[in-house]
């Protein structure tokens, strides 16, 4: 079947690069119920809420109906995961309907998740159940409201089918809103087929950074160098915005990795509580390599098979093509050492002075050694600043915090600006409420079991993360130790 509910598609990714996609359909749908809606983000789109909510509108979100003016793709990608290669990867279970072009002129993929098999799906079902549909809408929309750059969720579908996991779940569908699906494991397919790298990268190139398009094919500083060095700034930045929040993704392997900058991909990441750099929470993630404290080793990783991919293109000459390239690698600490220091930096107040990383460093220890919450600790250090000791003496004995909080005040007094005013600063970027796994946990028990009342107010929290509300306070207290020792994500 077809609808019009949602219309206007676009394929420029499969007209560039047939050969990376299948022309495909989603599953039959057996009962298909509309779990819940992201208005505020379709209005911003310029799709119709109305029309979304339609049964025309929810057959298009759960797979089951084609839009009458698209022609949806399964994409093939490759992937380094967990260090190994695996040549072929692909849309396992996921359907790209196509492109839109939303109010603001901008270009995004509208992609269905769990809605079947498709050639790429190797051992899989090409199914998804309720709970992590839910948990990365949540999740995503939680990144959002951070202002940190990631893919969007628009809709989750239940299907009434039963999918068999641990035992039968709930299925359901995501509809997932990206700036695009473009991985640095696209690049890694489209390297061991040369008619399709440039293409490919031309075309990444003018959906994400147009400006590059203006630079020589070839020569010093082409744009292909320019698309690295680029993609390489982007992603640094965004994994210091992940730690800065305590965001462990859990799976960054090359196909998690975007070009655009975006976060993607939300299968067994977790929030930290208690601050602690080798905090790892995916069961299959055994040597740790995906670790809070290796997300930028490991990224830099992804991005070095990035490089390779691209050396043809930055050099006929291989050894000048690595040469470049490996500069432009190099130039990755640099870039997330500024952003994460600076990020940090705002966040206990020390705006527009000289870093000090050692003052920085020093909290880090400190909130590491006494397991204090990352999340709460930057709140508590503002409300010292107005005068109100007890946030930060209920988590740490004031022999203990003294003598790191006069050095921190000193540094502050430097400002000369008034400690509300900074307080009022520091809150402006720490969090309140971040989506707590124990908290995540129960509402996606209780919504896979019929009850979406917790995870609405969850999300509304998650998703207004600077606003302290009373009805709310629950939400903002870490998980007790005995909760975060054995919790691990799937
Ligand atoms: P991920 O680790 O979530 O990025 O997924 C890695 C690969 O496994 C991708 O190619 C997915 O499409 C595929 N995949 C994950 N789950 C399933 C599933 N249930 N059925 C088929 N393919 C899947
Ligand atoms: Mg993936
Ligand atoms: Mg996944």
């Amino acid at each position: 079947p077809t609808s019009t509910a949602i219309a206007g598609f676009e394929n420029t990714f499969a007209e560039a690069l047939a050969p990376l996609t299948v022309a495909w359909q989603g599953a039959e749908v057996p009962e298909p119920t509309l779990l819940i809606l992201n208005d505020e983000l379709a209005e911003s789109l310029g799709l119709s809420v109305a029309a979304l909510r339609s049964d025309d509108g929810v057959a298009i979100l759960s797979g089951a109906a084609r839009p009458a003016d698209a022609t949806p793709v399964a994409t093939a990608y490759s992937g380094h995961q967990f260090g190994g290669y695996a040549p072929m990867l692909g849309d396992g279970r996921a359907l790209l309907l196509g492109e839109l072009v939303d109010t603001a002129g901008r270009r995004f993929d509208l992609q269905l998740k769990g809605s079947g098999p498709t050639p790429f799906s190797r051992g899989g079902d090409g199914f998804a159940v309720i709970g992590p549909m839910l948990r990365e809408y949540l999740v995503s929309e939680a990144m959002h409201a951070l202002d940190i750059p990631t893919t969007r969720s628009l809709a989750v579908v239940a299907t009434g089918r039963d999918v068999h996991r641990d035992g039968a779940e709930p299925g359901a569908v995501l509809a997932r809103v990206a700036a695009s699906h473009l991985r640095v494991g696209t690049f890694e397919l489209a390297v061991r087929h040369p008619d399709l790298l440039r293409p490919l990268a031309d075309y990444a190139i003018n959906r994400h950074y147009p400006d590059l398009a203006e630079l020589p094919e070839s020569g010093d500083r082409n744009r292909y160098l320019v698309f690295l060095e680029t993609v390489i700034e982007r992603q640094a930045a965004l994994v210091a915005q992940w730690i800065l929040v305590g965001f462990v993704h859990g799976v960054m392997n090359t196909d998690n990795t975007t070009i655009s900058g975006e976060t993607i991909d939300y299968g067994p990441c977790a929030f930290i509580d208690a601050y602690d750099p080798d905090a790892v929470f995916s069961s299959i993630d055994h040597g740790g390599r995906y670790r809070l404290g290796n997300q930028p080793a490991a990224l830099k990783w992804n991005l070095a098979r990035f490089a390779e991919a691209l050396l043809t293109l930055i050099s006929p000459v291989p050894d000048d093509g690595i040469a470049a390239a490996t500069a432009a690698l190099e130039a990755f600490d640099d870039h997330y050492e500024r952003h994460f220091a600076t990020g940090l930096s705002a966040k206990v107040g020390l705006v527009g002075l000289a870093i000090d990383r050692s003052l920085l460093d020093d909290l880090l220890t400190l909130m590491h050694h006494h397991r204090l919450d990352w999340t709460g600790t930057f709140r508590a250090l503002a409300d010292e600043l107005r005068g109100d000791p007890a946030p930060l003496d209920d988590a740490l004995p004031r022999e203990a915090s003294a003598p790191w909080l006069a050095r921190w005040r000193t540094a502050l007094a430097d400002r000369g600006v008034d400690p509300a005013q900074i307080a009022a600063e520091m809150d402006a970027v720490n969090p309140v409420y971040i989506p707590r796994n124990h908290r995540l946990d129960d509402a996606l028990r209780a919504a896979t079991a019929g009850d979406l009342v917790p995870f609405h107010r969850l999300l509304d929290a998650v998703t207004h993360p600077y606003e302290p509300r009373d009805e709310w306070s629950d939400l903002a207290d870490p998980a007790p130790e005995s909760f975060s020792a054995g919790f691990r994500t799937f």
